[in-house]
């Protein structure tokens, strides 16, 4: 058993502490959203008032928040309470600067960082099935790894800098919402053909043009009409966002990744922040058909 903070009980964070403690751990969880916190309280988390309360006598603290500007405020506010020799785990997708900036202030108290996005969705969240992306040295993942097993099922050791996961988590962010834009903007295009929905994302999703949207995220959550992925389109966006400016600090162009980003931005203006990221495909037929 391990002595756990888990900070931010969103979307992911809740069932990814409700798994940490099945697996047997010792969590004490924090959020701003009493709501959330009590959710986690009920499943045998210890609840927090703070998050320097839910970090200070944790072996390891696990972050999972909407952006780096939280992560930001997070740890400045536990970052004097902090154990050394603990870990601090950042879940959340944020930028490499972000996270790499964290690292080294914290390296200075004794405190490893590892950078771990996660992907999977929050259904991954419940189920235990994330794909966890970890940057950091290599000898800190190994000794987390148990716990990336407790509630993740691919586990990947993608660099020596706490920010090379993030950098791969966005690069995996821009390609699932490139193949949600471009497979909404084909089915709508062929509806309007006359052709069948539910046809075009069958063939799709077994010949060259298929991709996570045609064999998941469309059939399951746009035509059925839920819009249940539980990720909102105002977290893509952001994603959009980090994506651009972690390509400017590499001082590399994107063409078609700003235009995504734009894409987004607008879906999320017209669709709200909170709406499903599906719901991108009812702002590009909305674009389209008159
Ligand atoms: P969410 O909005 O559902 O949850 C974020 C939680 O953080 C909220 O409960 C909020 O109250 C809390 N929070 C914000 N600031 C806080 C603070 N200062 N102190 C304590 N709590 C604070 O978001 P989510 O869907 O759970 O996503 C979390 C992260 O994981 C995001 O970075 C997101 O991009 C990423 N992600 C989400 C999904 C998904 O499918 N939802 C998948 C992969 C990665």
């Amino acid at each position: 058993m391990t002595s756990l903070g888990f900070i931010g009980l969103g979307s992911m964070g809740g069932p990814m502490a409700q798994n940490l403690v099945s697996a047997g751990h010792d969590v004490t969880a924090f959020d701003l959203d009493d709501d959330a916190v009590e959710a986690v309280s009920g499943a045998g988390a210890t609840a927090a008032s703070s998050a320097e309360a839910a970090a200070a006598d944790a072996e390891v603290v696990f972050l999972s928040l909407p952006g780096p500007e939280n992560v930001e405020a997070v740890v400045g506010a536990i970052e004097d309470g902090l154990r050394e020799g603990s870990v601090l785990v950042d879940l959340t997708t944020s930028t490499p600067g972000t996270t790499n900036g964290v690292a080294d202030r914290l390296a200075d108290r004794g405190v490893d960082v590892l950078g771990a996005p996660v992907s999977g969705g929050a259904s991954g969240a419940r189920n235990a099935t994330l794909s966890i992306i970890v940057g950091g040295e290599r000898a800190v993942f190994e000794a987390c790894e148990p716990l990336f097993e407790d509630i993740g099922e691919d586990i990947f050791h993608v660099g020596d800098r706490p920010g090379h996961g993030h950098a791969v988590k966005l690069l995996n962010n821009y390609l699932s919402n490139v193949a949600l834009i471009a497979t909404s903007e084909a089915v709508i295009l062929g509806d309007q053909a006359g052709l069948d929905r539910e046809t075009l994302v069958d063939v799709f999703s077994v010949s060259s043009g298929r991709n996570s949207a045609n064999q998941d995220k469309i059939p399951d959550h746009v035509l059925t009409g839920e819009y249940d992925m539980g990720f909102k389109l105002g977290l893509m966006e952001k994603d959009m966002r980090l994506l651009s400016e972690f390509a400017g600090d590499q001082q590399i162009p994107m063409l078609l990744g700003h235009v995504t980003r734009d894409i987004t931005g607008y879906a999320k203006t017209k669709k709200g922040y909170d709406g499903d990221m599906t719901r991108v495909y009812d702002f590009l037929e909305e674009l389209m058909v008159e």
